[in-house]
């Protein structure tokens, strides 16, 4: 496994390998990996010829600082884990590297799709999602772009990229099932800041999601997210920031289920002072 810190190594690297005919799967991740990110790491080794991963925490996307030092950093584990899982590069830059001082922000509109939702909550989030992952696009030039069903939004936000980008028929996007701890608790970098404690009272918000899927004929939007804010609120260590019912390609909220031939079910909640988020597929 090669390491790399400067962007220009990186580039020069990949550039050889393309030219050599083979193919490059490339997985952003923030690090402070777990099985969920690793499984991006096997799902581009299956398609891929090399697979390209960073670690990079992106202060750009970061709307509350707080939250951007809270983050969590476990760099020598994370390469160990790739190592074990068999990526063949890893790009983990200095700020400056991915950002040099002198250096143009991007601007990419995602228009409706950012101001719902995550958008919402977070002002300027996908903007610095945005602004990142073109760049590092840029830096590696892959074949493919491994993300987590997880992140579901920011999944729609990056294929809006690749059209604004012109880049959609140059990089195939595989969008992979968000691995969940065996309580149904989706794996986040984040759960490491919870106590066993709140990962169980965490494991709640999927079990409501399942609900949801087994019972949202019988309500209609609005019923049944005021019966799932309530439930989850019900415990008394949870705060619900949003529970929606969306359309599936455009994340805007639908009031009636025959709006949309596509639904999913999104939420963001606090548990423990750590801000978590979940989806998944109504129908
Ligand atoms: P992050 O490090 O949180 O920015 O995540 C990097 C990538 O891993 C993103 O594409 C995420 O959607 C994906 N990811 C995060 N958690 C999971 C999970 N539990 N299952 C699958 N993919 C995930």
């Amino acid at each position: 496994m090669y390491l790399f810190q400067q962007a220009a190594s990186l580039s020069r690297t990949l550039r050889a390998a393309r030219q050599n005919q083979l193919s490059i799967g490339f997985v952003p991740t923030m690090g402070a990996l777990h099985e969920g990110h690793l499984d991006l790491i096997r799902q581009a080794k299956k398609q891929y010829d090399r697979v390209i991963c960073s670690i990079f925490v992106n202060p750009a996307q970061f709307n509350d600082p707080a939250d951007l030092a809270k983050y969590p950093r476990t760099l020598e584990k994370d390469l160990e884990a790739l190592a074990l899982t068999g990526a063949d590069y890893v790009y983990f830059p200095e700020v400056s590297d991915v950002y040099p001082p002198n250096s143009q922000p991007e601007k990419y509109p995602f228009g409706a799709l950012e101001t719902v939702l995550e958008g919402a909550h977070r002002p300027g989030h996908f903007e610095g999602v945005g602004m990142v992952v073109a760049r590092l696009l840029r830096i590696t030039v892959p074949n493919g772009l491994l993300l987590g069903e997880k992140d579901y939004q920011q999944c729609m936000v990056l294929q809006s990229l690749l059209k604004q980008m012109q880049w959609e028929q140059k990089v195939a996007l595989h969008i992979c099932p968000t691995r969940r701890e065996s309580n149904g608790l989706a794996m986040s970098s984040r759960n490491q800041r919870l106590t066993e404690a709140g990962k169980k009272q965490a494991a709640l918000l999927y079990e409501i999601i399942k609900s949801c899927q087994e019972r949202y004929l019988q309500f209609s939007p609005d019923q049944l997210s005021d019966w799932a804010i309530h439930s989850l609120e019900a415990q008394g260590n949870i705060r619900v920031e949003y529970f929606s019912f969306a359309d599936a390609q455009h994340l805007q909220p639908v009031q009636h289920w025959n709006e949309s031939p596509a639904v999913r079910v999104l939420a963001a909640v606090w548990v423990e002072d750590v801000r978590l988020i979940d989806n998944a597929l109504l129908f």
